[in-house]
């Protein structure tokens, strides 16, 4: 591993690196340069799948193997579409991104749609953060300016326009195909899939959608080499991850790690979390935001196998859903003894409810029961019947829906009762302790 290796936020601390002239001045815009003087578009995508990024929005689908599935009819536009929508709960790094250095996705965004043939490319910014969409804006406005975007690029005859979109103020809008309905102007609901948006997406054109963070490796990729990313991380999971770490920790905010860190120095070192508040024990993690399966922190520190687990894509999810996880979006929440595993997943669930378009039945009926059913064991009126309902329900979402919203509701509580049964049984048993404030129950041996 390259120890300390920095490939987003290398500049993030220069003082005006929000600004075109300090980018330019800190190495900006040389991929640009190169793609568009050196490079043919095919050149550029064989150097993205070299590099082995995969999509940095939670579903780690390799990043140029999604760009080389899309179709290229003569005569027929083809779009990039950023999907900076971030909603996912515990997610906050293309936030922070976007906010600190907005060239970076900038430059990404051009690189990005000279590889796919775009002309018109559009930033969906999460429609709450309208101070970073005023941000991006300025910098689209100076990066046209110097010649980088608009008419025939620096003379190469290469046209390129940036639009940045408000989002529509749901979380279902970060779903690709929602997020496509939403930038046509319609509600945002998923699409039924095929076709996918590779084939037909934007006004039923080819259409590549990507995460910010995603985007923003490219500059990097095309300036060091395809190889050079593959180099660094380990396995499949090869680069770097931005991890937005909150919770009971010390140092909550968003760090940039290879990926292979071990999950223990992640955790305890001063470089990065610096440990779990003083006095208290690690009792929970949610690796990956909201909707990736919840750990109990032994299993989160070591494999099934008693392997130290890694940062990774495939250390994460070892053991499956047994005693693994998922990497998801690098959304990092840490809980000590002091949370309650019941109230933490009605409060996902509350918000899964809330966030379904409702447009298929076991998403829409489901997470409400879910919903409803945590409320009573959570409040002491729940029975024993009901942990197994809810396990059923979450049973009966999972695989059955038209997006990835059904299973993002169902495994935080499919998790949390496997791995938490017996707090969600004392909630039951004891309702008057369960439900006095501050009471929360704890097994010594999940602690760490
Ligand atoms: Fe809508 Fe939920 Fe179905 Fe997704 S899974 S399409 S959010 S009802």
């Amino acid at each position: 591993m390259a120890k300390g290796i920095k490939i987003l936020t290398e500049h993030i601390n220069t003082p005006g690196i929000e600004t075109f002239e300090v980018y330019k001045k800190s190495g900006g815009y040389a991929a640009v340069e190169k793609v568009i003087k050196k490079m043919t578009p095919e050149e550029v995508v064989e150097e993205v799948k070299k590099s082995g990024v995969r999509g940095r929005g939670g579903a780690g689908f390799p990043m140029g193997m999604k760009w080389s599935f899309l179709a290229k009819p003569e005569g027929v536009p083809r779009y990039l579409v950023c999907n900076a929508d971030e909603s996912e709960p515990g997610t906050f790094k293309d936030h922070f991104l976007m906010k600190s250095i907005p060239h970076l996705l900038i430059e990404g965004m051009i690189v990005s749609s000279f590889a796919l043939g775009a002309h018109k490319s559009f930033i969906y910014v999460r429609g709450e953060l309208m101070y970073v969409i005023r941000i991006l804006e300025k910098a689209i406005e100076e990066a046209k300016a110097a010649g980088y975007l608009g008419k025939n690029i620096l003379g190469s005859g290469y046209d390129l326009e940036l639009v940045v979109q408000p989002g529509g103020g749901a979380y279902i809008c970060g779903e690709e195909t929602a997020l496509l309905e939403s930038l046509e102007g319609k509600r945002g609901n998923p699409r039924n899939k095929p076709p996918f948006p590779a084939v037909k997406g934007l006004y039923q054109s080819p259409t590549v959608v990507n995460n910010v963070e995603s985007i923003a490796n490219t500059p990097w990729i095309i300036n060091n080499g395809g190889d050079a990313y593959a180099a660094l991380g380990i396995g499949r999971s090869t680069g770097t991850k931005l991890i937005s770490a909150s919770g009971h920790i010390k140092n909550p905010g968003v760090y940039e790690i290879e990926l292979g860190l071990p999950v223990e120095e992640f955790l305890y070192s001063d470089e990065f979390l610096g440990g779990i508040r003083d006095g208290h024990h690690l009792k929970a993690v949610v690796a990956g935001g909201s909707s990736v399966p919840i750990l109990p922190a032994n299993l989160f520190l070591k494999t099934a196998n008693g392997e130290d687990r890694l940062m990774s894509y495939e250390s994460l999810s070892d053991g499956g859903f047994a005693s693994g996880t998922m990497l998801g979006s690098g959304g990092f929440i840490a809980m000590d003894e002091t949370t309650c595993i019941v109230r933490n997943t009605w409060n996902f669930s509350r918000f899964y409810h809330h966030e379904s378009c409702g447009q298929c039945s076991p998403c829409r009926e489901g997470t409400g029961w879910m919903e409803k059913v945590l409320h009573r064991i959570e409040h002491g009126h729940g029975n024993m019947r009901d942990i197994d309902l809810l396990v059923d329900v979450a049973k009966k979402i999972e695989g059955n829906t038209i997006c990835p919203l059904g299973d993002a509701a169902a495994w935080p509580v499919a998790s949390a009762i496997r791995h938490f049964r017996d707090e969600f049984e004392w909630h039951v048993k004891y309702p008057k302790e369960a439900t006095m404030k501050g009471a929360v129950y704890v097994k010594e041996e999940v602690l760490v």
